[in-house]
């Protein structure tokens, strides 16, 4: 169902939008007007946004009406063309940088799909980016890019539950809704949002929390960054943590990212999976631990091994909200560890993963992982 109209579809809507044909607009016009002082051609007011896309629900397909669909479909173009009045609200052109379900994301579209959000966002007529994403591991990537972003400017992703052909399918209203928070002013300097469902999101923060619902995103232990419906925007709280501009992390020369493997926890756990990652290479573990970061003597003392040979452990919780803390049952002072805090396995994994390009040292991987 990959659809062929794409270029001339983004050629269409990109012409339509550019500044030059604004003024080509109000030039035919002056025409008209013989008598009329000329007057200096007015400035396109509306923001310029770049629309990078990587797949999802958001351009999935499937049988008319149903739930059932591939993720992935539809490009960019088709997306844009979806949402009526999308380019009254901004300036638009867009980039498929991949189109994959997001259970297939990767290092290699992280890394690209960073680079090149930088790079757009150096460009000072680039006013913010909408970047489209499958809602399974959105929050990985939103979180990956908050930390790597070397910008004020707003980078929003945004993402659907319903694909473009079910019943109330929720991808063009969430895409309005993205490209109208990308391009408030107001966005600037929050670091990375999620939009979805009227509500915006911290990337730090924010988490799938239901496998179908539309209502999905949360940020539990915080709240929202802001609400958005019909495009208008009201903001809450700023972001009290290190991101964007204030962040060590720099992905300009990485080709790879160190492997990090995320290990759930559970009765009768044993050391066998942990050995596993060890074998595999990983250079971190972040265990999704039972209750406070958690976990049978045998796996304790595996990733006690661990950390004496340099591996970095990290403990996380398998649970859903509250803060993972340190020395509390677990000895991390005595064993090595870093104690999560507020970040799920997920996200642990995403900074752990950084982390590792700077320093083994689980000292100050403590540290980022209280100012992150
Ligand atoms: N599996 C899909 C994805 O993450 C789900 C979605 O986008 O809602 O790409």
């Amino acid at each position: 169902m990959r659809h062929t109209t794409t270029g001339w579809l983004i050629a269409l809507v990109i012409s339509a939008c550019t500044p030059e044909a604004h003024s080509q607009a109000t030039k035919q016009d002056d025409t008209k007007e013989k008598t009329a002082k000329p007057k200096p051609a007015a400035k396109d007011a509306r923001a310029n946004i770049k629309i990078l896309a990587t797949g999802g629900t958001i351009a999935g397909g499937g049988e008319a009406g149903g739930y059932s669909y591939t993720s992935g479909q539809f490009e960019v173009g088709d997306l844009i063309k979806a949402v009526p009045g999308l380019d009254k609200k901004a300036m638009l052109s867009g980039e498929q940088i991949a189109n994959i379900g997001s259970q297939d994301m990767n290092d290699d579209v992280w890394l690209k799909l960073a680079k090149r959000a930088n790079e757009l966002l150096a460009d000072p007529s680039v006013d913010g980016i909408v970047v489209t994403h499958g809602t399974d591991t959105m929050e990985e990537t939103a979180y990956f890019l908050d930390l790597v972003i070397k910008s004020r400017k707003p980078v929003v992703l945004v993402g659907s539950m319903r694909p473009a052909t079910a019943i109330s399918a929720d991808g063009p209203a969430n895409l309005y809704n993205g490209v109208a928070v990308a391009s408030d002013p107001a966005a600037r300097g929050r670091g990375v949002l999620v939009v979805i469902n009227d509500s915006i999101h911290f990337a730090r923060n924010v988490v799938k929390t239901n496998t179908t619902n539309v209502e999905t995103f949360a940020s539990p232990n915080r709240g929202a960054a802001g609400l958005v419906a019909s495009g208008s925007v009201t903001w809450f709280e700023q972001m009290d943590k290190r991101h964007t501009t204030d962040s060590e992390f720099n992905v300009k020369t990485l080709t790879a990212l160190p492997r990090v493997d995320i290990i759930y926890a559970h009765s009768n756990m044993d050391a066998t999976l942990i050995n596993a990652a060890i074998a595999a290479g990983a250079k971190g573990i972040v265990v999704a631990g039972v209750g406070d970061g958690n976990m049978s003597k045998s796996a304790l003392d595996a990733l006690a091994d661990a950390a004496k040979n340099k591996i970095l452990v990290v403990r996380s919780t398998r649970l859903g909200a509250g803060m993972v803390m340190r020395n509390a049952e677990v000895d991390d002072d005595k064993l090595g560890f870093v104690a999560s805090g507020e970040l799920n396995p997920g996200k642990s994994r995403v900074l752990a993963m950084l982390a590792l390009t700077k320093t083994t040292d689980p000292a100050k991987v403590q540290q980022m992982f209280k100012q992150y």
